[in-house]
């Protein structure tokens, strides 16, 4: 097994770029919005961008388990209110639509947001049923739902509240975790220490499982633990610390996995994969 290691590069121009300059930073690994993140709408994926997608992904050796796509943020699958729940399970079904189309494996997601209009349980319980739904009318693309720090109503910043999602999807090959090192400390796991990063993961373990584990986030964090805030940093520049990273690039449990780069300085981030590659054992 290996480590594959990249970021989250742009997709402008269309999904066939992403290869390209995941490539051109020295990524082993790379995540990508198939559309625009920021919009509801948007145009089918044209037959040409999905053919050159496959064909570059070939040329550059990116097979589906080194890619993470992500969804748009406007997404909430838990949304409290019947229209705007209707509105976002269509445009997450689109999206894993398109991952099909692509021959991608897996989505990444956050959970979804209680807008403090109804209980956490109700919340988790409304995620579970998207992802359920979704996962009945497409075909082998894996729900990834990814922690979050827990900024506002935000759920899924406790690995009891995945757990809790997990246990009522009725597919189980078909859901996954990603977890990103800057949320899991803002949301109080104390991943800087070499005791907290061992417990952290042990009640990772516990709680979900590394069988679930499809990607990781990479990023190091503006704020200190437990704030609750979701503020990346470059790594070795935060409040975590380099050493976290090290403890991932030489632990098998995070091998197979695309392990991606969310770090606010694009410029570094050639920098940031040779270090990472040169920390694996
Ligand atoms: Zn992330
Ligand atoms: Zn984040």
């Amino acid at each position: 097994m290996e480590k594959y290691i990249g970021a989250h590069v742009s997709a402008s121009g269309g999904v066939e770029n992403a290869p390209v300059n995941a490539h051109e930073i020295g990524a082993t690994a790379f995540a990508l919005f198939t559309k625009n993140q920021r919009q509801w709408k948007a145009a089918p994926l044209s037959a040409d961008s999905i053919r050159l997608f496959r064909e570059r992904c070939e040329q550059y050796g990116y097979t589906a388990k080194q890619i993470l796509p992500h969804d748009s943020y406007l997404i909430n699958l838990g949304h409290p209110e019947a229209v705007s729940l209707e509105k976002s399970r269509e445009a997450f079904f689109d999206e894993m639509k398109r991952c099909e189309e692509l021959g991608l494996d897996r989505l990444n997601f956050h959970p979804g947001s209680t807008l403090k209009e109804i209980s956490d349980e109700a919340c988790l319980t409304l995620i579970a049923e998207s992802i359920n739904m979704a996962l009945e009318r497409t075909r082998g693309v894996t729900a990834v739902i990814e922690n979050t720090a827990g900024q506002g109503s935000n759920l899924g910043y406790k690995f009891e509240q995945i757990a809790y999602i997990i246990d009522k999807v009725e597919d189980k090959t078909r859901v996954g975790v990603c977890i990103d090192t800057c949320h899991s400390f803002a949301a109080g796991y104390d991943l800087a220490t070499s005791s907290g990063f061992t417990e952290t993961f042990e009640h990772f373990d516990n709680v979900i499982g590394f069988k679930y584990l499809r990607g990781m986030h990479l990023n190091d964090a503006k704020k200190e633990l437990g704030s609750r805030v979701d503020r990346h940093d470059s790594l070795g520049k935060g409040t975590l610390g380099i050493e976290p990273f090290k403890w991932i690039m030489q632990d098998g449990r995070f091998d197979g996995i695309p392990l991606i780069l969310e770090t606010p300085d694009e410029s570094l981030w050639p920098e940031e994969i040779k270090m990472l590659k040169g920390f694996v054992k």
